[in-house]
């Protein structure tokens, strides 16, 4: 029974979404309290509060400004121009949504990406030239990226240069999606904390592993329980991300779902997601790699688009903003018509 108004949000997701965080979330506590001592768990989570608030700033609108002020200064980012084709775009699809004002775009250079990139620890290998190119050519024709709450995009000139229009426009379509939808995200939230308890426990116990094995100083036996907490916090960390992370991926099919409500272009839709993938990218993923994920793989992904194709072509298309007729009419819109190979 369509509804006549088309709900960017549903209950149902919300239900997935909050209910896997909570879910990764209390994996990762229970899994780390019965392995680590409270004193280690306190460290990693003071770590992680700092991590996630450090994050959580950029959603209050004058501490953006000032953090993306300061990489402009620093010449990680560049401002693009109102006028910039990126930035119409967004503009554009803001202006549809209803959104009181556009996002502004930022390209962020090559280095700072990759840094993110890596993990905790080995941040100072992005300095190194050649490892910054070997992960980052292939990765920077790809990102697009939004800070929710911040109303800010983020891409490279690599992605600007290389992304065809069609595409372009559902990948921006799928970013404002996240702007409209995602300010708070459990998920992220979620992921967040995961990532930042388990990476300095897995740092610690592998240093303390190799120290040992490698008669540097520590005793055998430490290196042993060293290795057992190795084992133990990669288990749980790949149980409390394969939790939370059906959570993200939810969202990232709802950002899809809205972004064709949008634009309304499966083909775009569909050559976005082969633009963004490549050929290895491409293959079907083994259900324990899957479950891991943040975002759906590209087979699956494509799929839920075609489902998305057809729950969104009972609405009706949203109005042009320029358009001063803008009058809805609540019936079935022609797109539900069109084929979709
Ligand atoms: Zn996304």
């Amino acid at each position: 029974m369509p509804h006549n108004t088309y709900k960017f949000k549903t209950i149902k997701e919300r239900l997935l979404t909050s209910t896997s965080a909570v879910a990764g979330l209390s994996v990762l506590g229970i899994g780390l309290a019965s392995v680590f001592n409270p004193i280690a768990l306190g460290a990693v989570g003071a770590y992680s509060a700092y991590k996630y608030g450090s994050s959580a700033l950029m959603a209050i609108p004058p501490y953006k400004r000032w953090a993306m002020n300061r990489m402009v200064k620093k010449g990680h980012a560049k401002a693009l121009p109102e006028d910039a084709p990126v930035s119409l775009m967004a503009k554009d699809i803001s202006d549809s949504l209803g959104r009181p004002k556009a996002p502004k775009v930022y390209t962020i250079d090559v280095s700072t990406v990759a840094e993110i990139a890596l993990p905790l620890g080995m941040r100072w290998l992005a300095k190194l030239r050649p490892v910054q190119d070997s992960i980052s050519r292939e990765a920077m024709h790809k990102v697009f990226a939004a800070a929710p709450g911040a109303n800010v995009l983020l891409t490279t000139k690599e992605a600007l240069a290389t992304t065809p229009e069609k595409e372009m426009r559902f990948i921006i379509a799928h970013e404002m999606s996240h702007l409209k939808t995602d300010a708070f995200s459990p998920s992220i939230f979620a992921r967040s904390i995961i990532k930042n308890t388990t990476q300095p426990l897995i740092l610690a116990a592998g240093v303390a592993t190799g120290l040992s094995l490698f008669g540097v100083g520590l005793p055998l036996t430490l290196g042993l329980s060293a290795i057992k907490a190795l084992g133990a916090v990669i288990a749980i960390q790949y149980a409390a991300k394969a939790t939370a992370h059906f959570g993200m991926r939810v969202v990232e099919r709802r950002a899809d779902r809205n972004a064709l409500y949008i634009t309304r272009d499966m083909d775009g839709a569909q050559k976005a997601m082969d633009h963004l993938h490549d050929g290895k990218q491409r293959k079907a993923m083994s259900i324990f790699k899957e479950a891991v994920q943040t975002h759906p793989s590209y087979l699956p992904r494509k799929a839920a688009l075609l489902k998305s194709f057809n729950a969104v072509s009972k609405y009706p298309p949203l109005q042009p903003v320029n358009d001063n007729t803008a009058e809805q009419k609540p019936e079935k819109a022609k797109v539900a018509e069109q084929k979709v190979s």
